[in-house]
């Protein structure tokens, strides 16, 4: 809507509702873990909870936190596996929920425990904490989750963790490609950025600049650490968890995944369609940063020397796909999600067009 204002044309915004949910405590650090049981108590749960992990992240840190829950204040606490995000698990846990009726639901995993967990429990209207065992994705820290099975290949609002306790004694346990897939999640809102604010100039969709500053700082910081991150320590991880963590908040101010996912995203998540679980989140979404950074005019030398210098795949050989499934991949990925516009949609590139651009970045 333009109105007039002292004789200057004036832009205004729309004046819709916007919800914005944050985590109301994050605790991150070595040893952070042993005090789940005082931000449980002082969140208000004091009685029962349900926490949802593989047997590999309740060996990593589910027992500890059962243990504490159980002796330090004296709760209920069960305990429910699942293996992969799907819509099947979410159900599963969803029953559990029912059946139980927990106070909270801690997702204890690397990405598809606390997608699972997030995800089941907005569905039956409780909080759930957030507990990572691995730093691979934003999704530790997001409003979002990303559940296979559903018809739609991609992340989608749920709730925000109300706690993040994240554990840096606990993370660099996991193998460090899990940190590096992280740092690449992270890289990827160069692009991310890009694209939203392209929908904004070309679409008038909503475009919230702080958001977009947050989730950009992100990716800023990341890059100037990576000498830190290459030296696989806690502190490193300490940067990573606070990067994802601030990528986490950046969604929660915009209301939509849209500061930390754009044409890179959408790239992997057409891979992760064409060959299934072959990457990590991160190691997909990076070789896509590459290819969109080119698309968009940025410097895409200094984004691949960034994800290099961290020991990152850069081309389809070190992700262990062939060259035809990249160009397949960038086909798909403009169609994947239509309504969120971005530099694919601009372009409207042809097969040709594609591969040239897998070329002349060295991915192909
Ligand atoms: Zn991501």
């Amino acid at each position: 809507m333009k109105v007039n204002c002292q004789s200057q044309v004036v832009v205004c915004v729309s004046l819709e509702h916007h919800r914005m949910q944050f985590p109301r405590e994050i605790l991150v650090g070595h040893g952070a873990v042993e005090r789940i049981g005082e931000i449980s108590h002082r969140l208000g749960f004091t009685h029962s909870a349900l926490i949802v992990a593989g047997p590999k992240t309740f060996d990593a840190a589910g027992r500890r936190v059962k243990e504490i829950l159980e002796n330090e204040e004296r709760m209920n606490v069960n305990t429910f596996f699942i293996e992969t995000a799907t819509v099947e698990a979410v159900d599963a846990v969803g029953k559990k929920i029912r059946a139980l009726k927990p106070e909270v639901v801690f997702g204890v995993g690397g990405g598809t425990k606390i997608d699972v967990a997030k995800c089941s429990s907005a569905n039956e209207e409780i909080p759930f904490i957030s507990v990572p065992t691995a730093a691979t994705h934003d999704g530790i820290a997001s409003p979002v989750s990303s559940i296979k099975g559903s018809e739609k290949p991609y992340s989608r609002m749920t709730q925000a963790p109300l706690a993040i306790v994240a554990d840096t004694n606990i993370i660099m346990h996991a193998p460090w490609r899990f940190a590096v897939s992280g740092c690449e999640d992270v890289i990827a809102k160069f692009t991310a950025v890009r694209d939203w604010k392209l929908a904004h100039e070309e679409k008038n969709e909503y475009y919230g600049g702080y958001s977009a500053s947050l989730a950009l700082m992100s990716a800023k910081h990341v890059v100037h650490n990576v000498e830190l991150m290459r030296r696989e320590n806690e502190e490193g991880l300490r940067v990573l968890m606070e990067a994802l963590i601030s990528c986490g908040v950046s969604m929660s101010i915009a209301g939509s995944s849209r500061p930390c996912s754009g044409s890179e995203h959408l790239f992997s998540h057409a891979l992760d369609v064409i060959v299934p679980n072959h990457a990590l989140h991160g190691e997909r979404c990076g070789l896509g940063t590459i290819m969109m950074a080119y698309l968009h005019g940025l410097d895409w030398r200094r984004i691949r020397d960034a994800l290099k210098r961290l020991g990152a795949p850069t081309n389809a050989e070190e992700l262990g796909v062939g060259k035809e499934v990249v160009v397949r991949a960038l086909e798909m990925a403009a169609t994947i999600r239509p309504e969120r516009y971005t530099i694919l949609n601009k372009l409207s590139l042809c097969h040709e067009a594609y591969e040239r651009l897998a070329k002349t970045t060295e991915i192909i």
